[in-house]
């Protein structure tokens, strides 16, 4: 018995020293020390021992159980340490690589002339409102004096969801005129952009989906003075002192008198290139006065009230603020283009 207690204990520390993991370590105290272990195994044939033997024997197996328990514990230390040694070599920060640089995103450009839009027309008391892009034909068309019939209207000017025609995507933001005198308060002063959308082929000029920024004012005693002076105000604002603007007539069926007004050239100065097609302008808004019919059919009674309204091309007045020669590069997003701004 003697000798197979030193048997194992020189065996023991021999495997021990030689363990590599601490899964190891620990299936080899399972396998010495263990309740099935090779030194319970001895302490169980002790009641064969005489009463003499039995205490001396007793005590050498302790001895040799807390030789094991030492080696064990120092050989776990070791093996931790190198464990974590072994980690930290290959978790090494090489603090000479060079770092990886965090793109930062910015505004687009036609977003930051459309708040520059938005800040001058607050400045003069007016509310921006917010409308639904998919639009009932009653408030893109019907409410707005364009009946069953008008050429705006056809097929291949815009978009439908049904054959019936009455539900689309708003071809301009024109509803938000009739959506705005139906739940507001008299006097009405509001802006509302938002996305539109018609059949119109990509030029430098054109785009399926554009946005425009509507703008109405209803009041008593409101005239077409007071339209021609916020527009050239806001235009002066936006594209700097001496701008040059002019109003030409034309025909809107929600308004009577009808214009449009143009920006003198920002590419040319006026002498004509691609940009302005050949004639030294561009056509940023149409604009009017609304017309009596589309007061009354949304309860207002032209007799005591006028108004004005307009619907401004924002990629255009984008183009100009920012000099940009193709309206395709606004929707395009190359990062070369849009860092510029
Ligand atoms: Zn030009």
């Amino acid at each position: 018995m003697k000798e197979q207690l030193s048997k194992i204990r020189t065996e023991a520390l021999a495997a021990f020293s030689s363990a590599q993991t601490a899964a190891e370590l620990d299936a080899l105290r399972v396998q010495y020390l263990g309740k099935k272990g090779e030194l319970t195994a001895v302490l169980k044939q002790m009641g064969r021992l005489s009463a003499e033997e039995r205490p001396v024997m007793g005590q050498m197996a302790n001895e040799v159980r807390t030789v094991l328990e030492q080696a064990l514990e120092k050989t776990g230390a070791r093996l931790e340490e190198a464990a974590l040694e072994e980690r930290l070599k290959a978790e090494t920060v090489d603090v000479t690589v060079p770092g990886k640089a965090q793109k930062i995103g910015r505004k687009h450009p036609m977003y930051i002339a459309l708040d520059e839009i938005k800040d001058i027309f607050v400045g003069m008391g007016f509310t921006v409102l917010d409308g639904p892009e998919i639009e009932l034909a009653t408030y893109n068309f019907d409410k707005l004096n364009a009946e069953e019939g008008h050429p705006s209207r056809d097929w291949s000017d815009t978009f439908y969801f049904d054959k019936d025609s009455r539900v689309m995507l708003r071809s301009q933001t024109s509803p938000m005129q009739v959506r705005a005198m139906e739940t507001m308060e008299l006097p009405i002063r509001i802006i509302a952009p938002g996305r539109v959308y018609r059949k119109d082929e990509v030029d430098a000029t054109h785009s399926p989906m554009f946005h425009q920024v509507e703008g109405m004012v209803i009041d008593k005693g409101v005239t077409m003075a007071d339209l021609k002076g916020t527009l050239n105000t806001v235009i002066e604002k936006l594209y700097g002192e001496g701008t040059v603007t002019r109003f030409r007539p034309h025909h809107f069926p929600f308004t009577e008198p009808s214009c449009e007004m143009d920006i003198q050239c920002h590419k040319c100065g006026g002498r004509g290139c691609p940009t302005c097609k050949g004639e030294g302008w561009i056509e940023v808004l149409g604009a009017g006065m609304i017309h009596p019919n589309v007061l009354r059919m949304s309860g207002i009674d032209p007799e005591e009230y006028s108004g004005w309204a307009f619907g401004m091309g924002l990629e255009r007045m984008a183009m100009g603020r920012f000099k940009i020669a193709d309206l395709r590069l606004i929707f395009e997003n190359d990062v070369r283009f849009l860092e510029q701004f």
